[in-house]
Protein backbone atom coordinates (compact mmCIF):
# COMPACT_ATOMS: atom_id res chain seq x y z
CA UNK A 1 0.00 0.00 0.00
CA UNK A 2 1.30 3.46 -0.94
CA UNK A 3 3.00 5.60 2.00
CA UNK A 4 0.62 8.69 2.87
CA UNK A 5 2.45 11.55 4.76
CA UNK A 6 1.33 15.32 5.18
CA UNK A 7 3.89 18.22 5.14
CA UNK A 8 3.55 21.97 5.15
CA UNK A 9 5.70 22.44 2.28
CA UNK A 10 6.76 20.13 -0.59
CA UNK A 11 9.22 20.72 -3.25
CA UNK A 12 9.54 18.70 -6.33
CA UNK A 13 13.46 18.39 -8.10
CA UNK A 14 16.06 17.78 -6.09
CA UNK A 15 18.61 20.11 -8.23
CA UNK A 16 20.44 23.16 -7.19
CA UNK A 17 16.80 25.40 -7.11
CA UNK A 18 14.45 22.92 -5.34
CA UNK A 19 17.57 21.85 -3.24
CA UNK A 20 18.04 25.70 -1.71
CA UNK A 21 14.18 26.21 -1.96
CA UNK A 22 13.47 23.22 0.72
CA UNK A 23 16.52 24.72 2.32
CA UNK A 24 14.89 27.90 2.70
CA UNK A 25 11.59 26.57 4.01
CA UNK A 26 13.16 24.22 6.09
CA UNK A 27 15.21 27.40 7.90
CA UNK A 28 11.73 28.91 8.17
CA UNK A 29 10.64 26.31 10.41
CA UNK A 30 8.32 24.11 7.72
CA UNK A 31 7.94 21.04 7.46
CA UNK A 32 9.39 20.50 3.82
CA UNK A 33 9.50 17.63 2.00
CA UNK A 34 12.15 16.89 -1.32
CA UNK A 35 11.05 15.02 -3.67
CA UNK A 36 13.47 13.43 -6.55
CA UNK A 37 12.74 11.42 -9.13
CA UNK A 38 16.25 9.70 -9.36
CA UNK A 39 18.94 8.19 -6.90
CA UNK A 40 20.85 11.14 -5.30
CA UNK A 41 23.57 12.18 -6.43
CA UNK A 42 22.88 11.83 -10.34
CA UNK A 43 23.95 13.35 -13.90
CA UNK A 44 20.73 13.00 -15.59
CA UNK A 45 19.41 17.25 -15.28
CA UNK A 46 21.06 20.18 -15.26
CA UNK A 47 23.35 20.70 -11.76
CA UNK A 48 25.62 18.20 -12.37
CA UNK A 49 29.38 18.16 -12.64
CA UNK A 50 32.19 19.82 -10.65
CA UNK A 51 31.74 23.41 -12.11
CA UNK A 52 29.79 26.46 -12.90
CA UNK A 53 30.94 30.29 -13.44
CA UNK A 54 30.02 32.36 -10.88
CA UNK A 55 29.67 36.32 -12.52
CA UNK A 56 28.16 39.72 -11.44
CA UNK A 57 28.44 40.48 -15.36
CA UNK A 58 25.20 40.66 -17.35
CA UNK A 59 24.19 42.88 -19.80
CA UNK A 60 20.35 43.66 -17.14
CA UNK A 61 20.84 45.67 -13.53
CA UNK A 62 18.69 43.61 -12.62
CA UNK A 63 20.78 39.84 -12.41
CA UNK A 64 23.89 42.25 -11.53
CA UNK A 65 22.07 43.63 -8.03
CA UNK A 66 20.95 39.84 -7.61
CA UNK A 67 24.30 38.43 -7.87
CA UNK A 68 25.09 40.85 -4.78
CA UNK A 69 23.28 39.15 -2.44
CA UNK A 70 23.19 35.58 -4.08
CA UNK A 71 27.48 36.09 -3.43
CA UNK A 72 26.60 36.55 0.27
CA UNK A 73 24.15 33.70 0.40
CA UNK A 74 26.82 31.48 -0.97
CA UNK A 75 29.10 32.28 1.47
CA UNK A 76 26.82 31.57 4.19
CA UNK A 77 26.20 28.35 2.95
CA UNK A 78 30.01 27.87 3.02
CA UNK A 79 30.30 29.01 6.68
CA UNK A 80 27.10 26.61 7.82
CA UNK A 81 28.36 23.69 6.06
CA UNK A 82 32.45 24.15 6.66
CA UNK A 83 33.10 23.42 2.98
CA UNK A 84 34.27 25.60 0.71
CA UNK A 85 32.77 26.25 -2.72
CA UNK A 86 33.48 29.19 -4.67
CA UNK A 87 36.70 30.24 -6.40
CA UNK A 88 37.64 33.67 -6.99
CA UNK A 89 39.18 33.87 -10.25
CA UNK A 90 38.14 36.78 -12.21
CA UNK A 91 35.67 35.97 -15.84
CA UNK A 92 37.53 37.47 -19.12
CA UNK A 93 34.30 39.47 -20.93
CA UNK A 94 35.18 39.21 -24.73
CA UNK A 95 33.31 40.46 -27.30
CA UNK A 96 32.59 43.16 -30.29
CA UNK A 97 33.11 46.45 -29.24
CA UNK A 98 30.44 48.15 -30.53
CA UNK A 99 28.04 45.03 -29.93
CA UNK A 100 25.29 45.98 -27.70
CA UNK A 101 25.60 43.06 -25.56
CA UNK A 102 29.61 44.45 -24.76
CA UNK A 103 28.56 47.96 -24.05
CA UNK A 104 25.64 46.93 -21.95
CA UNK A 105 27.23 44.32 -20.09
CA UNK A 106 30.59 46.86 -19.51
CA UNK A 107 27.62 50.04 -18.65
CA UNK A 108 26.09 47.71 -16.19
CA UNK A 109 29.49 46.38 -14.01
CA UNK A 110 30.09 49.94 -14.02
CA UNK A 111 26.80 51.74 -13.19
CA UNK A 112 26.55 48.93 -9.87
CA UNK A 113 30.65 49.45 -9.01
CA UNK A 114 31.48 45.83 -9.95
CA UNK A 115 35.35 45.87 -9.69
CA UNK A 116 36.43 45.57 -13.54
CA UNK A 117 39.86 46.02 -15.44
CA UNK A 118 39.25 47.10 -18.99
CA UNK A 119 41.78 45.97 -20.82
CA UNK A 120 43.39 47.39 -23.96
CA UNK A 121 44.51 45.91 -27.31
CA UNK A 122 48.15 46.77 -26.07
CA UNK A 123 48.24 45.54 -22.68
CA UNK A 124 46.13 42.12 -23.13
CA UNK A 125 48.35 39.71 -24.07
CA UNK A 126 50.97 40.57 -20.92
CA UNK A 127 47.73 39.85 -18.89
CA UNK A 128 45.65 37.15 -20.55
CA UNK A 129 48.89 35.10 -22.20
CA UNK A 130 47.86 32.36 -24.52
CA UNK A 131 44.45 33.97 -26.44
CA UNK A 132 44.15 35.62 -29.12
CA UNK A 133 42.36 38.65 -29.00
CA UNK A 134 39.95 39.43 -32.12
CA UNK A 135 40.65 42.60 -33.61
CA UNK A 136 37.78 44.62 -33.09
CA UNK A 137 36.49 42.82 -29.98
CA UNK A 138 36.74 45.10 -26.43
CA UNK A 139 38.48 43.16 -23.12
CA UNK A 140 37.34 43.35 -19.82
CA UNK A 141 37.88 41.16 -16.29
CA UNK A 142 35.04 41.29 -13.78
CA UNK A 143 36.93 40.73 -10.51
CA UNK A 144 34.51 39.09 -8.55
CA UNK A 145 33.53 36.29 -11.01
CA UNK A 146 34.95 32.52 -10.46
CA UNK A 147 33.98 29.01 -10.23
CA UNK A 148 31.77 27.31 -7.38
CA UNK A 149 32.36 23.56 -6.88
CA UNK A 150 28.63 22.49 -8.33
CA UNK A 151 28.53 18.97 -6.94
CA UNK A 152 30.04 20.02 -3.78
CA UNK A 153 26.99 22.76 -3.44
CA UNK A 154 24.53 20.31 -3.91
CA UNK A 155 25.74 18.09 -1.25
CA UNK A 156 26.40 20.64 1.03
CA UNK A 157 22.68 22.23 1.22
CA UNK A 158 21.25 19.00 0.88
CA UNK A 159 23.13 18.54 3.90
CA UNK A 160 22.28 21.58 5.73
CA UNK A 161 18.66 20.99 4.57
CA UNK A 162 18.02 17.71 6.60
CA UNK A 163 20.34 19.09 9.65
CA UNK A 164 17.20 21.48 9.50
CA UNK A 165 14.88 18.55 10.00
CA UNK A 166 14.11 18.73 6.04
CA UNK A 167 13.11 14.84 4.47
CA UNK A 168 14.85 14.18 1.25
CA UNK A 169 12.92 11.00 -0.55
CA UNK A 170 15.03 10.20 -3.79
CA UNK A 171 14.21 7.45 -6.40
CA UNK A 172 10.28 8.84 -6.39
CA UNK A 173 9.24 9.99 -9.51
CA UNK A 174 6.21 11.93 -9.30
CA UNK A 175 3.54 10.82 -11.51
CA UNK A 176 0.25 13.04 -10.43
CA UNK A 177 -0.11 16.48 -8.91
CA UNK A 178 -4.17 17.05 -7.64
CA UNK A 179 -4.19 20.99 -6.84
CA UNK A 180 -6.47 22.40 -4.11
CA UNK A 181 -6.10 23.68 -0.79
CA UNK A 182 -4.41 20.95 0.17
CA UNK A 183 -2.36 19.65 -2.90
CA UNK A 184 -1.73 16.26 -3.23
CA UNK A 185 1.51 14.43 -5.05
CA UNK A 186 1.59 10.92 -5.84
CA UNK A 187 5.03 9.07 -6.35
CA UNK A 188 5.55 5.64 -7.68
CA UNK A 189 5.39 4.56 -3.82
CA UNK A 190 3.95 7.32 -1.60
CA UNK A 191 0.96 9.83 -1.56
CA UNK A 192 2.25 13.36 0.50
CA UNK A 193 -0.05 16.34 1.02
CA UNK A 194 1.19 19.87 1.76
CA UNK A 195 -0.56 23.35 1.78
CA UNK A 196 2.13 24.23 -0.65
CA UNK A 197 3.79 23.13 -3.49
CA UNK A 198 7.15 24.13 -5.11
CA UNK A 199 7.91 22.67 -8.75
CA UNK A 200 11.42 23.30 -9.28
CA UNK A 201 11.50 20.37 -12.37
CA UNK A 202 14.01 21.87 -14.25
CA UNK A 203 13.79 19.97 -18.09
CA UNK A 204 10.94 18.09 -16.47
CA UNK A 205 8.34 21.37 -15.47
CA UNK A 206 6.02 21.09 -18.40
CA UNK A 207 4.91 17.09 -17.59
CA UNK A 208 4.69 17.79 -14.28
CA UNK A 209 2.63 20.98 -15.02
CA UNK A 210 0.99 19.44 -17.11
CA UNK A 211 -1.24 17.87 -14.52
CA UNK A 212 -1.83 21.44 -13.10
CA UNK A 213 -3.46 22.43 -16.71
CA UNK A 214 -0.72 25.12 -17.34
CA UNK A 215 1.75 24.86 -20.03
CA UNK A 216 5.07 27.63 -19.91
CA UNK A 217 6.92 28.09 -23.37
CA UNK A 218 10.14 26.45 -22.56
CA UNK A 219 12.68 24.50 -24.57
CA UNK A 220 14.73 21.73 -23.31
CA UNK A 221 18.32 21.79 -25.20
CA UNK A 222 21.18 19.03 -25.13
CA UNK A 223 24.37 20.94 -24.40
CA UNK A 224 28.08 18.86 -25.41
CA UNK A 225 30.34 19.84 -22.41
CA UNK A 226 33.89 19.66 -23.70
CA UNK A 227 37.05 19.42 -22.54
CA UNK A 228 39.76 19.90 -24.17
CA UNK A 229 43.66 19.75 -23.66
CA UNK A 230 46.08 21.77 -23.01
CA UNK A 231 49.51 21.53 -25.35
CA UNK A 232 51.44 23.04 -22.50
CA UNK A 233 50.26 22.09 -18.98
CA UNK A 234 49.23 24.73 -16.74
CA UNK A 235 48.82 27.40 -19.75
CA UNK A 236 45.21 27.45 -18.52
CA UNK A 237 45.48 26.47 -15.13
CA UNK A 238 43.32 28.12 -11.99
CA UNK A 239 46.49 28.43 -10.44
CA UNK A 240 48.44 29.50 -12.88
CA UNK A 241 45.60 32.18 -12.61
CA UNK A 242 43.49 32.00 -15.70
CA UNK A 243 40.32 33.51 -15.60
CA UNK A 244 36.89 32.01 -16.35
CA UNK A 245 35.49 33.49 -19.88
CA UNK A 246 33.19 34.42 -22.27
CA UNK A 247 33.18 35.08 -25.54
CA UNK A 248 30.31 37.16 -26.41
CA UNK A 249 29.20 36.41 -30.20
CA UNK A 250 32.25 36.48 -32.71
CA UNK A 251 32.55 35.31 -36.53
CA UNK A 252 32.48 31.99 -35.00
CA UNK A 253 29.76 31.84 -33.27
CA UNK A 254 26.37 34.20 -32.94
CA UNK A 255 25.77 32.37 -29.15
CA UNK A 256 28.26 32.82 -26.30
CA UNK A 257 31.38 30.47 -26.83
CA UNK A 258 32.86 29.79 -22.54
CA UNK A 259 35.18 28.51 -20.59
CA UNK A 260 36.70 28.10 -17.15
CA UNK A 261 40.17 27.02 -16.51
CA UNK A 262 40.82 23.70 -16.17
CA UNK A 263 39.78 21.94 -12.74
CA UNK A 264 38.05 18.69 -13.05
CA UNK A 265 40.43 16.75 -15.58
CA UNK A 266 44.03 17.97 -15.16
CA UNK A 267 45.17 19.67 -18.47
CA UNK A 268 41.88 19.90 -19.81
CA UNK A 269 39.84 22.75 -19.92
CA UNK A 270 36.23 23.06 -20.09
CA UNK A 271 35.02 25.31 -22.93
CA UNK A 272 31.68 24.92 -24.68
CA UNK A 273 28.48 26.50 -26.71
CA UNK A 274 25.51 28.40 -24.98
CA UNK A 275 23.50 26.84 -26.60
CA UNK A 276 22.33 22.94 -28.19
CA UNK A 277 19.93 21.12 -30.44
CA UNK A 278 16.37 20.49 -29.27
CA UNK A 279 15.81 17.64 -27.06
CA UNK A 280 13.61 15.22 -25.12
CA UNK A 281 15.07 14.91 -21.84
CA UNK A 282 13.83 11.32 -21.14
CA UNK A 283 16.17 10.28 -24.08
CA UNK A 284 18.80 13.03 -24.25
CA UNK A 285 21.25 9.90 -25.31
CA UNK A 286 19.51 9.73 -28.53
CA UNK A 287 20.57 13.43 -29.60
CA UNK A 288 23.51 13.28 -31.39
CA UNK A 289 24.42 16.66 -32.85
CA UNK A 290 27.90 18.03 -32.64
CA UNK A 291 27.60 21.02 -34.81
CA UNK A 292 28.07 23.13 -31.62
CA UNK A 293 31.11 21.29 -31.02
CA UNK A 294 32.44 22.20 -34.54
CA UNK A 295 31.54 25.86 -33.40
CA UNK A 296 33.66 25.51 -30.46
CA UNK A 297 36.58 23.76 -32.19
CA UNK A 298 36.77 26.27 -34.88
CA UNK A 299 37.12 29.58 -31.99
CA UNK A 300 39.70 27.46 -30.46
CA UNK A 301 41.67 26.99 -33.21
CA UNK A 302 41.42 31.13 -33.68
CA UNK A 303 41.74 31.99 -30.34
CA UNK A 304 43.11 29.55 -27.44
CA UNK A 305 46.32 28.44 -29.61
CA UNK A 306 47.45 26.95 -26.72
CA UNK A 307 45.03 23.95 -26.47
CA UNK A 308 44.24 20.94 -29.20
CA UNK A 309 41.08 21.65 -30.93
CA UNK A 310 39.43 18.43 -30.64
CA UNK A 311 37.67 17.42 -27.53
CA UNK A 312 39.46 15.19 -25.04
CA UNK A 313 36.25 14.76 -23.18
CA UNK A 314 32.71 15.19 -23.85
CA UNK A 315 30.16 15.08 -21.79
CA UNK A 316 26.31 15.86 -21.41
CA UNK A 317 23.84 18.40 -19.70
CA UNK A 318 20.70 20.54 -20.58
CA UNK A 319 19.54 23.80 -20.67
CA UNK A 320 15.59 24.54 -20.41
CA UNK A 321 15.79 28.23 -21.90
CA UNK A 322 12.52 30.71 -22.19
CA UNK A 323 12.35 32.90 -25.35
CA UNK A 324 13.31 35.55 -23.91
CA UNK A 325 16.06 33.83 -21.98
CA UNK A 326 14.78 35.51 -18.52
CA UNK A 327 13.94 32.70 -15.29
CA UNK A 328 10.32 31.75 -14.42
CA UNK A 329 9.84 32.83 -11.01
CA UNK A 330 6.07 32.71 -10.19
CA UNK A 331 3.02 31.83 -8.79
CA UNK A 332 0.47 28.70 -10.91
CA UNK A 333 -1.78 31.86 -12.21
CA UNK A 334 -4.61 29.50 -10.61
CA UNK A 335 -3.31 27.64 -8.33
CA UNK A 336 -1.78 30.11 -5.63
CA UNK A 337 0.02 27.51 -3.46
CA UNK A 338 2.27 26.23 -6.32
CA UNK A 339 5.25 28.13 -6.68
CA UNK A 340 7.34 27.67 -10.04
CA UNK A 341 11.02 27.94 -10.21
CA UNK A 342 11.96 27.15 -13.69
CA UNK A 343 13.48 28.21 -17.36
CA UNK A 344 16.63 29.20 -15.89
CA UNK A 345 18.22 28.90 -19.55
CA UNK A 346 21.64 27.92 -19.12
CA UNK A 347 22.81 30.58 -16.49
CA UNK A 348 20.82 29.68 -12.99
CA UNK A 349 23.27 28.15 -10.98
CA UNK A 350 25.06 31.04 -9.56
CA UNK A 351 21.30 32.60 -8.75
CA UNK A 352 20.61 29.45 -6.77
CA UNK A 353 20.78 29.94 -2.78
CA UNK A 354 18.89 33.77 -3.98
CA UNK A 355 16.30 31.63 -6.33
CA UNK A 356 15.78 29.55 -3.15
CA UNK A 357 14.95 32.31 -0.75
CA UNK A 358 12.24 34.04 -3.46
CA UNK A 359 10.33 30.63 -4.24
CA UNK A 360 10.38 30.44 -0.46
CA UNK A 361 9.12 33.97 -0.01
CA UNK A 362 6.79 33.37 -2.98
CA UNK A 363 5.62 30.20 -1.31
CA UNK A 364 4.82 31.73 1.99
CA UNK A 365 2.86 34.46 0.56
CA UNK A 366 5.59 37.00 1.22
CA UNK A 367 6.18 40.29 -0.10
CA UNK A 368 9.27 39.21 -2.40
CA UNK A 369 13.05 40.37 -2.02
CA UNK A 370 12.93 42.22 -5.66
CA UNK A 371 11.21 42.93 -8.35
CA UNK A 372 9.90 39.95 -10.18
CA UNK A 373 8.25 40.97 -12.90
CA UNK A 374 11.40 40.18 -15.73
CA UNK A 375 10.01 36.82 -14.42
CA UNK A 376 6.65 36.79 -14.43
CA UNK A 377 4.62 33.67 -16.39
CA UNK A 378 1.97 36.57 -18.00
CA UNK A 379 4.66 37.64 -19.73
CA UNK A 380 4.43 34.72 -22.70
CA UNK A 381 0.57 35.16 -22.55
CA UNK A 382 0.81 39.02 -22.95
CA UNK A 383 3.64 38.22 -26.24
CA UNK A 384 1.40 35.46 -27.14
CA UNK A 385 -2.12 37.72 -27.48
CA UNK A 386 -0.18 40.37 -29.08
CA UNK A 387 1.20 38.32 -31.83
CA UNK A 388 -2.36 37.22 -32.83
C1 LIG B 1 26.66 22.54 -19.40
C2 LIG B 1 26.03 23.55 -18.47
C3 LIG B 1 26.79 24.60 -18.01
C4 LIG B 1 26.23 25.57 -17.18
N1 LIG B 1 27.01 26.57 -16.72
C5 LIG B 1 26.50 27.46 -15.85
C6 LIG B 1 27.35 28.43 -15.29
O1 LIG B 1 28.54 28.49 -15.58
N2 LIG B 1 26.80 29.30 -14.39
C7 LIG B 1 25.49 29.26 -14.05
O2 LIG B 1 25.05 30.07 -13.24
N3 LIG B 1 24.66 28.32 -14.57
C8 LIG B 1 25.13 27.42 -15.46
N4 LIG B 1 24.34 26.44 -15.98
C9 LIG B 1 22.91 26.44 -15.67
C10 LIG B 1 22.55 25.78 -14.36
O3 LIG B 1 23.33 24.64 -14.15
C11 LIG B 1 21.06 25.48 -14.39
O4 LIG B 1 20.36 26.69 -14.61
C12 LIG B 1 20.58 24.86 -13.10
O5 LIG B 1 21.36 23.73 -12.77
C13 LIG B 1 19.12 24.46 -13.23
O6 LIG B 1 18.76 23.83 -12.04
P1 LIG B 1 17.30 23.26 -11.79
O7 LIG B 1 17.25 22.90 -10.36
O8 LIG B 1 16.29 24.22 -12.34
O9 LIG B 1 17.19 21.98 -12.75
P2 LIG B 1 17.75 20.48 -12.56
O10 LIG B 1 19.12 20.47 -12.06
O11 LIG B 1 17.50 19.76 -13.85
O12 LIG B 1 16.83 19.89 -11.44
C14 LIG B 1 15.51 19.45 -11.66
C15 LIG B 1 15.32 18.17 -10.89
O13 LIG B 1 13.94 17.80 -10.92
C16 LIG B 1 13.88 16.41 -10.95
N5 LIG B 1 12.57 15.99 -11.45
C17 LIG B 1 12.06 16.26 -12.67
N6 LIG B 1 10.85 15.67 -12.81
C18 LIG B 1 10.60 15.00 -11.65
C19 LIG B 1 9.52 14.19 -11.19
N7 LIG B 1 8.47 13.90 -11.97
N8 LIG B 1 9.59 13.70 -9.94
C20 LIG B 1 10.65 13.97 -9.14
N9 LIG B 1 11.72 14.70 -9.53
C21 LIG B 1 11.69 15.22 -10.77
C22 LIG B 1 15.01 16.05 -11.90
O14 LIG B 1 15.38 14.70 -11.85
C23 LIG B 1 16.10 17.01 -11.48
O15 LIG B 1 16.94 16.47 -10.49
C24 LIG B 1 24.87 25.46 -16.81
C25 LIG B 1 24.10 24.40 -17.26
C26 LIG B 1 24.67 23.44 -18.08
C27 LIG B 1 23.82 22.31 -18.56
Amino acid sequence: MAEEQQYESIVIGAGVQGSFTAYQLAKRGRKTLLLEQFVLPHTRGSSHGQTRIIRKAYEDDFYTRMMEESYQLWAQLEREAGVRLYRQTGMLVLGPRDSQAYQRTKDTLQRNQVPTVILTPEDFSQHIPHVNLTPGDGALVDTTAGVLYADRALRAVQGQFQKLGGVIKDGQKVTDIESGATVTVCTCTGVYRAQSLVLTAGPWTNTLLAHTGLHIPLQVLRINVCYWKEKVPGSYDVSGRFPCFIQLSSKDSVEHVYGLPSNEYPGLMKVCYHTGSETDPDNRDRQTDRSDIDTVRRYITRCFPGLIPEPAVVESCMYTVTPDRHFVLDRHPDHSNIVIGAGFSGHGFKFGPLVGKLLCELSQGDLPSYDLSPFRITRFQAKSKSSL
